[in-house]
């Protein structure tokens, strides 16, 4: 963390930086932070401006140019009964614990908050949502996120999870963490034991492209399944990172592999300085159907738009309709099957 890239000189140790890239980290600098980690740097293909690891972590101009684009499209702010705490669904919040990251993604949902020292939470801020987490009993399960959980100490972390567990209504505790992925060495056997002691814990992660699943990526997932912790990935849908099917294949056989399962992978929201991320929803239907059939089902994410109403799975009508007592379906390789169902 401390040897973080933070300037065009330290990007220059790892790539050949563009003019683009130079104007956008001094131009973008005061609207969201920029910050590497060394070894996900070392990922990037230092010729290519267009590297998909590249593409994610390091400013571009066409950041400043996006009209449509706003701060907070899932209106989480207007969702928070206390700071950093957001209730869109009776049952759940997601909890962000934490407005830090080891890196930050040029697309991040969160860039309002994220790297912004007014989002940080202090102690007692973390108290207060505590406190109304134990007064809510209609909460069973707390995402805990920011910024990334795992960025906290292990002593910080620890009494976070103790905290959570001695609220009785609290059955489940999920972590939402790129660290497997910017900085898997933070997985320590260490940080392992302590997550095993608070199950149940279910983890997710944020791979986006094959090139992530590095050997150390691996490691850090295995050491997470290995204390119990259930991992899941959660992508987003990237122009030029991982919008073919080739790509999204790769990817999602090579969680599998890892014993990662592909959970959601996220449409890009209308999100300010993101536009040239976006993808038409159209294309990513045709996308996750073309993998549909051709890979193992489980290695196959729901495609999702989060609104500020919850999450809509967007998915290939394979439903036709209703012809007398018969519902016509259609398979993943386009014929039509009628399956007798009367009413
Ligand atoms: S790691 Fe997650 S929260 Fe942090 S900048 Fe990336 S997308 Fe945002």
């Amino acid at each position: 963390m401390q040897h973080r890239v933070r300037s065009v000189n330290d990007l220059a140790a790892f790539v050949v930086p563009t003019e683009d890239e130079r104007a956008a980290i001094v131009a973008l600098a005061d609207r969201f932070r920029f910050v590497i980690t060394p070894y996900y740097a070392s990922l990037m293909d230092p010729e290519d401006p267009a590297c998909p690891i590249r593409r994610q972590v390091v400013p571009r101009l066409a950041e400043l140019d996006d009209p449509a684009g706003l701060a907070d499209p899932l209106d989480e702010v207007a969702h928070s009964p206390v700071k950093n705490v957001v209730r869109v669904y009776a049952d759940r919040i997601a909890f962000c614990v934490n407005n830090e990251c080891a890196l930050y993604c040029r697309y991040c949902l969160r860039k309002r908050m994220v790297g912004e020292p007014e989002w940080a939470m202090k102690q007692r801020e973390l108290e207060a949502a505590l406190a109304w987490i134990r007064a809510t009993p209609a909460i069973r399960d707390v995402l805990l996120t920011g910024g990334d959980p795992l960025v906290f100490s292990d002593d910080k972390l620890g009494w976070l999870l103790a905290e959570l567990r001695a609220i009785p209504h609290v059955e489940l505790i999920r972590l939402g963490t790129r660290l497997p992925v910017t900085l898997p060495f933070r997985v320590t056997d260490a940080l392992c034991a302590l997550l095993e002691r608070h199950h149940p814990i279910w983890v997710n992660t944020h791979f986006n492209h094959p090139k992530e699943l590095t050997a150390d990526a691996a490691e850090a997932c295995d050491r997470l399944t290995r204390a119990g912790c259930p991992v899941g990935n959660q992508s987003v849908l990237l122009a030029g990172i991982n919008d073919d099917v080739a790509t999204m294949k790769a990817l999602c056989e090579g969680l599998v592999r890892m014993r990662v399962r592909p959970y959601y992978c996220y449409q890009a929201q209308l999100l300010e300085g993101t536009a040239h991320f976006r993808v038409p929803i159209e294309r990513g239907l045709e996308l996750f159907r073309a993998l549909r059939g051709r890979t193992s089902g489980f290695a196959i994410p729901l495609y999702v738009l989060d609104t500020p109403y919850g999450k809509v799975p967007l998915v290939h009508p394979y439903v036709r309709g209703r012809e007398g007592d018969d519902v016509v379906v259609e398979s993943f390789d386009g014929r039509l099957w009628r399956e007798h169902n009367p009413r």
